[in-house]
């Protein structure tokens, strides 16, 4: 046997089905080549004692802004910045939401952000483009989008004109389902909330700390049932994104139960706090949409991904500078939502989560990788280690600690909500296709490099 070009050697490698003695990976080109018995390389990484893992595929991401208004603070990652997070935090694909330009069709939305993502990607990535309106034209493009290899349209039940569009939404979900997409749904109730929030404000209740009761649980509710009906008359999958309550995750796991398509994604804030953050000091670093919720619901949430209801954890990385996030002229009618979180997704999530016994290294590999795959149709190329997969690799060491200091990181955003906590488990290096992106604690990745994550052709 000749030399291959990358050999990892001794590590332990997890994937989604188990986690198996130290073993030696050699990597040809962008892909794993041999797994056991594996020649001299050109370069070897040794990771006797640390795991190697699957590169994390990070399904929801926020690497581009094209409505930002003008003076207006707005998300400070690209797609370099971003990846660079992301490669650092053992992350090797993103999935990106793509909103429209005025008057763009979902194809013109793609191929704009395509061209951006080709030029400054670092990471593989996933492109979703936001559904507008469902006028003729929006819908005629659904069939098409996947013949572009895109695997995803994403939805928002809070956008103003949904409850007027819901007979056409029907339609774009029917669509995309028989075109082979998967819909992407972020769950409120616009209505409720504006009721809500109306309330408070007459009362004089502005403040961040009446944020929760602004967009209260029964929001998400009664929009993840409505999604849940749009998923079964249509008869079309569904991945209801950063699922936050308990009762939430109840009505999925019951459609579930009744065999409708329903996916669920939570996010990392919502397994790591809880609302009395919004009554604490800077209570704008913690916002997002949906909020914080209370412990009875973080502890299902865990429950969930326990027990296999949740299918993915996605940071919905939305990153800004600590001092937009905690303007004090915030007011829960006024607020900048989302967080970074790409660097720090993995670690937390084995800190929080494995180390603490909460999940299994299994679990934490197909939420964090695995099921994204097998979701979005790039498995077995992606989200697992076997001979001719990706060579998306992270060499993790389990024992490494570090305080989390969001200043210093590589997402463009000054802080993060885990500033101070002392995080066990981080990745040593990176494997991209084959390529060494992220060594000793350097990005090397050259932006243009990360590739379009294509669909797995059907036999
Ligand atoms: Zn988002």
């Amino acid at each position: 046997m000749g030399k291959v070009d990358l050999a990892i050697r001794n590590g332990r490698p997890v994937t989604g089905a188990g986690v198996g003695e130290p073993a030696d990976i050699g990597i040809e080109g962008e892909r794993v080549a041999c797994i056991g018995i594996v020649p001299a390389a050109r370069d070897e990484i040794d990771a006797r004692g640390k795991l190697v893992l699957p590169g994390c595929i990070d399904a929801h991401v926020h690497l581009s802004y094209p409505l930002a208004d003008e003076g207006e603070p707005g998300w400070v990652d690209d797609f370099t910045s971003g990846s660079a997070a992301a490669l650092a935090g053992g992350v090797t694909t993103v999935g990106n939401i793509c909103f429209p330009l005025p008057g763009e069709t979902p194809l013109q939305t793609l191929e704009r952000e395509e061209a951006q993502a080709r030029e400054m990607a670092v990471a593989d990535y996933l492109l979703h483009p936001v559904l507008s309106r469902p006028t003729p034209e929006v819908l005629a493009d659904i069939p098409t989008l996947a013949r572009y290899g895109c695997r995803s349209i994403k939805l928002f039940t809070v956008f103003p004109w949904f409850d007027q569009e819901v007979r056409g939404i029907l339609e774009a979900v029917h669509l995309a389902g028989a075109s082979g997409l998967l819909t992407l749904v972020h769950c409120e109730d616009r209505p409720l909330i504006a009721f809500a929030t109306a309330q408070l404000v007459a009362e004089g209740k502005t403040g961040l700390q009446y944020y929760p009761v602004s967009r209260p649980v029964v929001s998400e509710v009664v929009a993840t049932q409505r999604v849940v009906a749009l998923a079964e008359v249509a008869g079309a999958p569904v991945h209801v994104v950063h699922l936050s309550s308990r009762r939430a995750l109840e009505v999925c796991r019951d459609a579930r139960r009744r065999g409708v398509p329903v996916h669920v994604e939570t996010r990392p804030m919502y397994l790591h706090f809880t609302e009395d953050r919004f009554s604490g000091p800077d209570p704008g670093r913690f916002v997002g949409q949906p909020p914080l919720r209370t412990a009875s619901d973080l502890d299902a949430l865990w429950e969930g991904i326990a027990q296999g209801d949740i299918d993915t954890v996605a940071t919905d990385h939305a990153p800004w500078l600590l001092a937009d996030k905690i303007d004090p002229a915030h007011t829960i009618e006024a607020v900048r939502p989302g967080v970074a979180d790409l660097e720090t997704l993995l670690p937390v999530l084995y800190s929080e989560g494995v180390r603490s016994g909460r999940i299994s290294l299994e679990r934490l590999v197909q939420v964090l990788s695995t099921n994204a795959a097998r979701l979005l149709g790039l498995f077995p190329r992606k989200g697992t280690i076997r001979v001719g997969s990706d060579a998306d690799l992270v060499v993790f060491d389990p024992e490494c600690s570090r305080v989390v200091d969001g200043a210093c990181m590589h997402s463009r955003a000054d802080y993060s909500v885990y500033d101070g906590w002392e995080v066990t488990g981080w990745p040593d290096v990176t494997v991209r296709r084959g390529a060494v992106v992220y060594r000793d604690g350097q990005v090397m990745g050259r932006p243009g490099t990360g590739r379009r994550a294509a669909a797995v052709q059907k036999g």
